[in-house]
């Protein structure tokens, strides 16, 4: 189809959105999320939008409009009538038992949970929810052009030097463990257990939840290795799938080749939108947290931002 004749077709109304939806010829749409929630989250806050509720059950019903939603065997599978879907959850936050997986079991869909093995069952948490925690506890007070600042350098703490949220923690006077046992924010192993039951998949998704670019090859292969080794020791069954934390990108095909040869079978999947891997069983996923106005209207955005990329060449990822 040309870029003219494209861009005809790229309204957003019903008919011309299936058109589009069907000469984008995608493979699997991979939407993910993390958390859903009508209450605001103080962990998340500082961090990303928390999706609504409302929202999430009308992108739920634009899926099971316009997709035959997919679980993770079968991603690769030819698509029937409708273009495949595959739904899945990073961080395996505790919304997925009060709120997703209630909804999802309803109406029949599947979906995959990925897991940090350090963090399951509230024993820590990610770093990034820690600095905002504090973020969150420092706003309720203060001046705000310092506030903007002190939130601003709480927000740059990177993994690498991590302790300094412990640090500031204990300035402030908040233990995460206490946190965590009064608000538990993460799935517990019998809440992952029940969910596998009813037909759930969980996978794995870094031990501690690092940006995998700053970390040498060997560290990236624990990470990933002692997470799906830990989690299937607690949680007894197989793990047959992995999500980056945070992003491939700086991810060299030597991580794909070494973690192979311990799981031939893992799935493996990305954040990188729209997007074509040459990486075998590996996946780009489309990330869902900022999409706040009209779905619809943010995959047609996507599909004609994928065709651009196409007709440059730049729809599969390089590395
Ligand atoms: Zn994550």
């Amino acid at each position: 189809m040309s870029l003219k004749g494209f861009i005809q077709a790229s309204g957003f109304g019903g008919k011309d959105f299936s058109k589009l939806l069907s000469n984008s010829k995608y493979p699997c749409w991979m939407p993910f999320y993390h958390a859903v929630s009508n209450e605001p989250l103080a962990h998340i806050k500082h961090l990303y939008p928390v999706k609504s509720l409302e929202l999430f059950e009308q992108e739920l019903e634009f899926y099971l409009k316009h997709f035959t939603i997919v679980s993770q065997e079968d991603i690769q599978k030819p698509a029937k009538n409708k273009p495949n879907l595959f739904l899945s959850f990073d961080d395996g936050l505790i919304e997925f038992d009060t709120i997703i997986a209630p909804i999802l079991h309803k109406k029949g869909v599947p979906a995959t949970v990925f897991l940090n093995s350090a963090f399951i069952d509230n024993k820590d948490l990610f770093f990034r929810y820690k600095a905002s925690i504090l973020a969150s506890k420092l706003s309720e007070k203060g001046n705000k052009d310092v506030l903007i600042k002190s939130i601003k350098d709480l927000l740059a703490i990177e993994y690498s030097n991590q302790h300094q949220l412990d640090l500031l923690a204990v300035d402030m006077g908040i233990n995460f463990k206490d946190y965590l046992k009064e608000k538990p924010i993460y799935l517990g192993t019998d809440q992952v257990k029940f969910w596998k039951n009813k037909g759930f998949d969980f996978g794995a998704h870094s031990h501690d939840h690092p940006l995998y670019e700053k970390l040498s090859l060997q560290e990236q292969l624990q990470q990933t290795t002692g997470c799906i080794k830990s989690l299937e020791a607690s949680l007894e069954f197989n793990i047959s799938s992995f999500s980056f934390p945070f992003t491939d990108y700086g991810v060299y095909p030597a991580f794909f080749e070494k973690l192979k040869e311990a799981y031939p079978n893992l799935s493996t999947f990305g954040t990188a939108g729209l997007k074509l891997d040459p990486i075998p069983n590996h996946f780009q996923r489309l990330p869902m947290d900022n999409s706040l106005g009209n779905v619809q209207e943010f995959f047609a955005k996507n599909i004609q931002r994928f065709h651009m990329k196409r007709l440059l060449g730049k729809h599969i990822y390089k590395r």
